[in-house]
């Protein structure tokens, strides 16, 4: 699959498409307007220097001939006219997404295949407005796709193995570990490991049991991983924690949301991208 159309250029839209042109894929950008289009410059010399900075072998000339593969589009029908595959990357909002693809199969050429990066809605709340539910997943990307490289790929019950197979390929073709979830899961493979990690970590610093600093020491000295949970909510960013929280039924989840928002929020500790946290960077 040559021809990638991208739907959304926000936070990882942008990323999927570098990286996708970056891997050599000829790119269509589309976006609501064209005013949001004129911003991806920006974004492409943000993303520049996190490629030159974080990838060995990137260079200028590839990170120049990536953008050179890109065409932005306002207009849906040119967007598409194309596209081997599409990649859905628009709010994470069930009715923006359906309206989406009901806009996309209307237009859309025979051949396309449509997947969405959805974190948290299933492909089974959005397969029927698709209006091609056998050829319709999800390929679901980490934020900082050139780095943290994973490509989570998972259908839905009606998903044709041909199109899972198809889009697992392409996305070992554009520079991620494939991760083939083999039934639909809440928050994938990543998020079903994770957000059950870091809920532990806040209950125990919540109810005193031990520090922040104690905490992530045992995680990182008992398994060997770079990082602990506390320094992980600190690359999420303070807003998640805090969203997922506020409403809990739980009290001590409730106290944490309070927490972060009175001690961390509230003072500019955002996390890691605001230079402060749990920790000073
Ligand atoms: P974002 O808000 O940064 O970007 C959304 C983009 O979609 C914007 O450019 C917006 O103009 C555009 N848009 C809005 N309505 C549209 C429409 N009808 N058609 C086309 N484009 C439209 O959001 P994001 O963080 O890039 O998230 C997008 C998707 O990616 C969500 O489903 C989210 O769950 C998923 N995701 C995000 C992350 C992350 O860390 N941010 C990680 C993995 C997956």
């Amino acid at each position: 699959m040559q021809n990638l159309t991208v739907l959304g250029t926000g936070v990882l839209g942008s990323q999927i498409i570098l990286q996708a042109a970056y891997h050599g894929k000829d790119v269509v950008a589309y976006d609501i307007n064209d005013e949001i289009l004129g911003k991806l410059p920006a974004r492409w010399e943000f993303l520049r220097e996190r490629y030159l900075a974080d990838l060995p072998d990137a260079t200028e000339e590839k990170v120049d001939a990536a953008v050179a593969r890109i065409r932005p589009s306002s207009d849906l029908a040119d967007a598409l006219k194309d596209a081997d595959l599409v990649i859905e990357a628009v709010p994470e909002v069930l009715d923006i997404k359906r309206d989406t693809w009901a806009k996309v199969a209307a237009v859309a050429p025979e051949k396309t295949i449509f997947a969405t990066n959805s974190s948290t809605l299933l492909p089974s709340d959005i397969a029927d407005a698709t209006g091609r539910p056998e050829r319709f997943l999800a390929l679901h990307f980490a934020n900082e796709i050139w780095r943290n490289n994973t490509g989570e790929v998972m259908g839905h019950a009606g998903t044709s193995a041909d199109a899972f197979e198809d889009v697992a390929r392409f996305a070992e073709q554009i520079g991620m570990v494939a991760i083939r979830v083999k039934k639909e899961q809440p928050g994938y493979v990543l998020n079903s490991l994770l957000v059950p990690l870091l809920s532990a970590a806040a209950d125990l610093w919540v109810r005193g049991v031990a520090d922040i600093e104690t905490i992530d020491l045992t995680w990182r000295k008992a398994t060997g991983a770079p990082a602990g949970p506390f320094q992980i909510f600190d690359v999420v960013g303070m807003e998640t924690p805090y969203n997922l929280n506020v409403r809990s039924d739980d009290p001590v989840k409730r106290e944490f949301a309070e927490i972060i928002k009175r001690d961390y929020i509230d003072k500019g500790r955002l996390g890691l991208a605001a230079g402060k946290g749990f920790y000073d960077y």
